[in-house]
């Protein structure tokens, strides 16, 4: 076994589910033992300024080995897995060769190319799988080994030059909140790569702005027998607002750089309706124009049914390009890496946020490198030991590439 599965299947043995409920940092006891056990494995590597603080953040440095000044580059994985799946007692599974057929997790589990056609992608090579009752953490556990690996090879190898190297495991991604302690000062690089989900050759430097809206309108309720031009009823002119909506602008009819409007939750009876919309959208002026136009309708409404409806607009997140596009050669050195390793670049915008968006506008900016891992957040998720490998590689490539900058 190479030494990123062995370490690999390690880690997807502790339980670091997230948990939005919770107030606590990190949200779930289980992430703090594995930063612990995490924190002790870069100090047995040999790492400098090993370091897990009270919120489960896990740092270390690799110090250069070279006199000339190089660019700090810092790599960062989390460690938690999505709330939405029990992550107790994975048991992960070896498909060899894969022959291109069903893969039956368990009796009644199959894991199916007629439901999943990328696993075509993948015959011939080795997949790690679930036993069907749990996800398998391959987002992100995956980015962590591939991370240490590149970085112990380093150690194995210090007749290969490399800069200043530093690592970073946050807590709590997938419930959003992982850069919320991110002290990027006391990480101290320049630009880093957050290693985390996508199949192989997967880049992303791009996402979503976001906002929420929330939409309140005010009724009047009457018995209905005696309503007539007294009872107002709220729902109703929630009705018109959302009508006044674009159809083809919604999640379901949108993709690649599109953006929408998404209606995520209505509350409502006569006397009082509430509409949560989110809003997202990758160019900045057309975010704003959504705003504009969420307001606009309110207005509008206003005039036929004065003082009935109010909004509320939060910003959520931004777009990390904006702050990426300054500082292009973090993106470009991240393609010449994977050419340089035989990965073909697929670069796409994502359609969500990253906590790579939020430390960008923190001062570091951070673009994300695939770790190979497919079908996240469920008991079909699965990784190609082939792609594992590839992220190792596509890392020390990057390295390689700073160094003779
Ligand atoms: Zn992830």
């Amino acid at each position: 076994m190479s030494r990123v599965v062995e370490r690999f299947i390690k880690y997807v043995k502790f339980d670091t589910k997230a948990d939005e409920e919770s107030n606590t940092v990190p949200t779930t006891e289980g992430q703090l033992v594995f930063a612990k056990e995490l924190g002790k494995e870069l100090e047995e590597l040999g790492l400098k300024d090993v370091s897990v603080d009270e919120n489960g953040y896990v740092m270390a440095t690799l110090p250069a080995n070279v006199d000339k000044k190089v660019p700090v580059v810092g790599f960062i994985a989390h460690m938690d897995t999505s709330p939405d799946m029990s992550a107790t007692n994975v048991k992960p599974k070896f498909v060899e060769n894969y022959d291109g057929g069903d893969i039956k997790l368990n009796e009644e589990v199959i894991l199916s190319p007629k439901d999943f056609p990328e696993l075509k992608n993948y015959i011939g090579d080795t997949l790690i799988t679930t036993d069907g009752t749990t996800l398998l953490g391959a987002d992100d556990k995956a980015g962590i080994a591939e991370i240490i690996t590149a970085v112990e090879y380093l150690v194995q190898h210090p007749e290969i030059p490399h800069g200043t190297i530093k690592i970073g495991f946050t807590p709590d991604e997938e419930v959003g909140r992982g850069a919320d302690y991110f002290d990027t000062y006391k990480f101290g690089a320049d630009l880093a790569y957050t290693i985390d989900g996508g199949a192989i050759g997967e880049l992303e430097y791009e996402n979503f702005n976001a906002a929420g809206a929330k939409v309140t309108f005010q009724g009047r309720n009457v018995h209905p027998g005696y309503a007539k031009d007294k009872m107002i009823n709220s729902m109703l002119i929630a009705n018109e607002f959302i009508s006044a909506l674009p159809e083809s602008e919604t999640p379901q009819a949108t993709e690649g750089y599109e953006g929408f409007y998404h209606l995520n939750s209505i509350n409502g009876d006569v006397e009082k309706t509430v509409l949560n919309y989110i809003i997202r959208d990758f160019d900045k002026d057309s975010f704003e124009k959504r705003k504009q136009t969420i307001k606009e309708i309110s207005e509008n409404l206003n005039k036929k049914y004065p003082g009935r409806v109010s909004i509320e607009i939060k910003d959520q997140y931004r777009n990390m390009r904006e702050k990426i596009e300054s500082v292009m050669y973090v993106v470009d050195n991240a393609k010449k890496a994977m050419e340089l390793a035989g990965v073909k670049p697929i670069v796409k915008p994502i359609r969500g946020g990253t906590d790579g968006a939020r430390l960008s506008f923190m001062g570091l900016p951070t673009p994300n490198i695939f770790t190979g891992g497919l079908n996240f957040h469920g008991k079909y998720e699965y990784v190609p030991v082939c792609s594992m490998e590839k992220a190792v590689e596509v890392i020390l490539k990057l390295v390689d590439l700073y160094v003779n900058m």
